[in-house]
């Protein structure tokens, strides 16, 4: 919304400090009061205020014991919780279904994963799947005293900015209403689960908790059977005008190679996908050839490799960089391409963070817990 804005109130101000205080203690992990008032400008009385308020939401936790190494007076640390608030994250992919549950520190609390060929299966069929799986893990994270304040549902394909899921082709699903989808789980009142692309919730898990923590710009590449890319450039997901960003599975690199799910031929995951089947050497240049044009446009610091290609280490990872490196104009300035850290369940781990992110942006969307509640 543009025009006139009101000016901020009491309230708001109050808000932005308590985000800035959480996101710190997420992003960067326990630390002292002081510290972070000097981190974030504010007052040690401002920051002591600020920290009490999180303890009584249950968002941030004190430290019985500080890290050892440091000189002079101990003083506790503060960290985010990893006891109360969580994000339930949903999962269908071609041949599994999922749901996990994962605290503020980005730890995964709870997962159930179910393998299930979901090409073959009707829509009905494959959310009866995850509806199952989706009470397992909150009656998991119930037991465990955690609550989920929302998530969302990481699906392999096209997710418009209105979340509907337009076209999932290894699934065979096309234009889904992501409230008419959702409705069909029986979630609990209070869960607000939205819907989105695999390949962007993964980056958005590495970008909080994985290797993109310390970038601002980089793509992350995610294989299974498809392949999907997200891109993070300035510590934002580029979603694109229409929600489709980052399709490098469909990026043509073999004009007169194997016709593709998307209708057209010679893709990067009839190559590189999971089920191509191709040599390692095979796979490194198609994905260079498909990254080099990306390089050369938005100019990341990093390729991150998700997904099945994270499993290969970091010799292919090495020998991508080569390959990309060969004829790239921006040579002198390397990119690095790595593998991620978060393994297969990035998106699941993304998924859940779409609710910690909501939590860290406003902090009292969780309500103050009574005093009996704050001894449990
Ligand atoms: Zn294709």
């Amino acid at each position: 919304m543009t025009g006139a804005r009101q000016p901020l109130g009491i309230g708001d101000v109050r808000r932005h400090h308590l985000s800035v205080v959480l996101g710190e203690l997420v992003d960067r992990g326990p630390r002292s009061r002081a510290a972070l008032a000097q981190r974030t400008g504010l007052t040690k009385a401002t920051v002591s205020a600020l920290v009490a308020d999180l303890l009584d939401r249950g968002l941030v936790e004190e430290l019985a014991t500080p890290p050892a190494g440091r000189v002079g007076r101990p003083a506790i640390d503060v960290a985010a919780s990893a006891g109360h608030v969580a994000g339930l994250g949903l999962a269908v992919d071609v041949d599994h279904v999922a749901a996990g549950v994962v605290d503020l520190t980005g730890r995964v609390r709870v997962l159930h994963r179910r393998p299930s060929d979901n090409r073959a299966a009707r829509l009905g069929t494959v959310l009866d799947r995850l509806r199952r799986v989706a009470a397992r893990a909150l009656g998991d994270a119930e037991a465990e005293g955690m609550a989920c304040v929302g998530g969302a549902l990481s699906l392999p394909g096209l997710v418009d900015p209105a979340g509907t899921l337009l076209v999932a082709p290894n699934l065979g699903w096309t234009a889904i209403a992501g409230d008419d989808l959702v409705a069909r789980l029986g979630l609990p009142a209070g869960i607000a689960v939205t819907l989105d692309n695999e390949a962007n919730l993964a980056a958005r898990a590495e970008l909080r908790f994985g290797a993109g923590r310390d970038l601002s710009s980089f793509v992350h590449v995610s294989a299974g059977v498809g392949i999907g890319a997200g891109v993070v450039l300035d510590g934002r997901l580029v979603r694109g005008a229409h929600g489709f960003a980052g399709e490098l599975g469909h990026v043509v690199v073999d004009r007169t190679g194997r016709p593709c799910a998307c209708g057209s031929r010679g893709c990067l995951e009839t190559i590189a996908g999971s089920a191509a089947d191709a040599s390692s050497d095979a796979v490194a240049a198609a994905l260079a050839a498909a990254l080099r044009s990306v390089v050369q446009i938005i100019d990341p610091q990093a390729i991150l490799l998700g997904g099945s290609l994270a499993g290969r280490g970091d010799d292919f990872a090495a020998a991508v960089g080569d390959r990309l490196q060969g004829a790239a104009l921006s040579a002198r300035w390397p990119c690095d391409v790595r593998p991620a850290r978060l393994g297969p369940d990035a998106a699941l781990i993304g998924a859940a963070s779409v609710a910690l992110d909501a939590v860290v942006a406003d902090p009292t969307l969780v309500p103050r817990r009574s005093p009996a509640d704050r001894t449990a």
